[in-house]
């Protein structure tokens, strides 16, 4: 009989066995058989961690992935910032910082500010959410191996933490001219690049394989 309730059953194995795993350090090839939840397993040569079971790792990963497009939402819903100066007052979003630095010429660095703060998370957490959802049911979606390595391909584009920190020292220069508010936007944002980070190491990368792999048996 097929399970049908929510997978909170740790790693399943294919029934062709444990795949290969090569040590991303020393190129020695182990086979992977499944350690139990809460461990990892070891090169037997270098020492370095192949992979790990991570507790509860389809729940985690996809309600990290939901958070974050709440989170993208609110981040464009409100200011990013609230600048004060001479009794003016000017709030900044997002998506107007990306399209004044285009309307000034500067179309390289707005369109880069707009991929890797909004369509890199966006991609990311859809991939994320359409391939692991389905899998707390034992189902794989149509397309999942596809979306899972196209999702892969987007995790280096994903940079909210830099796009922080240069925000965060762009403000020391700022706050000697206006004063500065940081608004609901930037708050979500900053939320944003925690959830992210926490739904892209829900879940290992070989558990995820052998999920798909087991759902499609
Ligand atoms: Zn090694």
């Amino acid at each position: 009989m097929r399970r049908t309730r929510i997978a909170r059953a740790t790693w399943p194995q294919p029934s062709n066995g444990p795949h290969r795993v090569a040590c991303h350090f020393c190129d020695t090839l182990h086979e992977a058989p499944a350690v139990p939840e809460g461990t990892a397993a070891r090169c037997r040569r270098c020492g370095v961690v192949l992979y790990q079971n991570r507790p509860a790792s389809l729940v985690r990963t996809t309600a990290f992935s939901l958070a974050s497009l709440v989170l993208i939402g609110i981040t464009h819903s409100f200011p990013f910032l609230v600048m004060k100066s001479n009794g003016l007052q000017t709030e900044l979003s997002l998506y107007r910082a990306a399209h004044e630095l285009i309307r000034e010429g500067s179309v390289v660095i707005g369109c880069g500010v707009g991929v890797f703060t909004t369509v890199a998370p966006l991609v990311m957490a859809v991939g994320l959410l359409y391939v692991n959802a389905p899998l707390l049911w034992g189902r794989a979606a149509p397309g999942a191996r596809v979306v899972a390595r196209w999702t892969a391909h987007t995790e280096p584009w994903n940079m909210t933490e830099v796009f922080l920190l240069g925000v965060l020292v762009s403000l020391m220069k700022l706050g000697s001219m206006a004063e500065l508010v940081f608004g609901v936007g930037f708050w979500a944002f900053a939320g944003l690049m925690v959830c992210m980070a926490a739904a892209v190491a829900g879940i290992d990368r070989n558990e995820l394989w052998d999920r798909l792999e087991v759902a499609d048996e």
